[in-house]
């Protein structure tokens, strides 16, 4: 079939595999996310042209990254799926129109912080912490059992003996990253590029002692298997999964309206560089189950939720220093 496609479009399939290899597998992106971002809505556009040239290993329909060889690989019975991107509030307005649109206008949402970490996944069977994985490409992920052990927020033991998996972002704190990348610096070692790539470099390591000096923490934000019938709503799940004593970020809000949403994101704006974590934007959540499952999922992100995007920070300091130099 490729011989049929443009060669554009190959070469841009090709590049933006090669990116999502350096980032997902080795940690290591050699491009900022903001020009991996520019080729990807490339793709995105030209395949939105031309419906008849996507291909299922276009790296529109993929998640993530392949899980490496020296791990045990874990299959994931729900997905990992990964999250539709906005960049403005008129796309999140045309988010807010595609639901009412499926599930009427009774809605409400819940805003939270888009963590810039990696996601995990992690099984309790009985009330004990059996096993621990990264997202991989969604399907199959990595046994990261005995780093996420390391994490000191996480319990080992829940207070119910309950069976329970639940998902969140791993991430390096603020303060770990800059000192870990100093001490990297000192001993001539590759600094990382971002918090993300840290604590996916640190989480992926074969020595547990080593994930255990990197200070990682984690936020669980949803869950793959949890069967409470009470359960109702996204908010109900977070308060659920507090009560079970496991670390929830205490910022998300259920807004009831696009304008509180907006709020919200301003809000966060403004108070993201206080923050003692870093967050590359806000995700905004269908607050009520039911509604969840009308809307369903497309190949590679659930159609209930979607991320906000800050404006990305290498460009900012660019335009920051085109301003300067006029
Ligand atoms: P994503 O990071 O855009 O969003 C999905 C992820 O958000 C989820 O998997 C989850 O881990 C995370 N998340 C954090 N907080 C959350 C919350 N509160 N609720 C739900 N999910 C939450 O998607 P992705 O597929 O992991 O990665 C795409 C990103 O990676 C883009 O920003 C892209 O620029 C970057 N990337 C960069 C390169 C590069 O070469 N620089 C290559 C590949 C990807």
């Amino acid at each position: 079939m490729e011989e049929q496609l443009p060669q554009h479009l190959i070469d841009l399939r090709r590049q933006l595999n090669k990116y999502s290899y350096e980032y997902y597998v080795e940690d290591n992106p050699s491009v900022p996310d903001s020009e991996y971002d520019r080729l990807m809505n490339e793709l995105i556009a030209i395949e939105t042209d031309h419906p008849e040239w996507i291909t299922p290993d276009s790296p529109t329909q993929r998640v993530g990254g392949e899980p490496l060889k020296a791990f045990t690989k874990v299959t994931h019975d729900v997905p990992m799926l990964s999250l539709g991107d906005v960049f403005s509030e008129e796309e999140l307005l045309d988010f807010d129109r595609r639901v009412r649109q499926a599930v009427g206008d009774e809605v409400a949402y819940v805003c939270e912080l888009k963590i810039d970490g990696l996601a995990v996944s992690l099984t309790y069977e009985q009330g004990k912490f059996v096993l621990g994985a990264t997202r991989g490409n969604g399907t199959i992920g990595e046994d990261i059992t005995n780093n996420l052990k390391t994490v000191r927020t996480l319990p080992l033991v829940l207070p119910e003996p309950i069976d329970i998996e639940v998902r969140g972002e791993a991430y390096m704190p603020k303060k770990s990253f800059e000192k870990l990348n100093e001490e990297r610096s000192q001993n001539d070692e590759p600094l990382f590029a971002n918090p993300r790539n840290a604590a996916a470099g640190s989480l992926r390591q074969l020595d547990p002692k080593i994930s255990a000096k990197r200070r990682l923490s984690v936020f669980l934000y949803s869950s793959g298997q949890f069967d409470r019938e009470k359960i109702k709503t996204h908010y109900g799940l977070l308060e659920a999964i507090r009560e079970l004593g496991l670390p929830v970020n205490p910022e998300s809000r259920r807004c009831r309206t696009m304008q509180e949403v907006f709020d919200y994101i301003r809000e966060f704006t403004e108070k993201r560089d206080a923050l003692p974590y870093g967050i590359d934007g806000i995700v905004v959540k269908v607050d009520s189950m039911d509604q969840q499952r009308q809307l369903g999922n497309t190949v590679k992100s659930p159609r209930w939720m979607i991320a906000y995007k800050f404006p990305a920070e290498e460009v900012v300091s660019t335009l920051e220093a085109i301003e300067i130099s006029v």
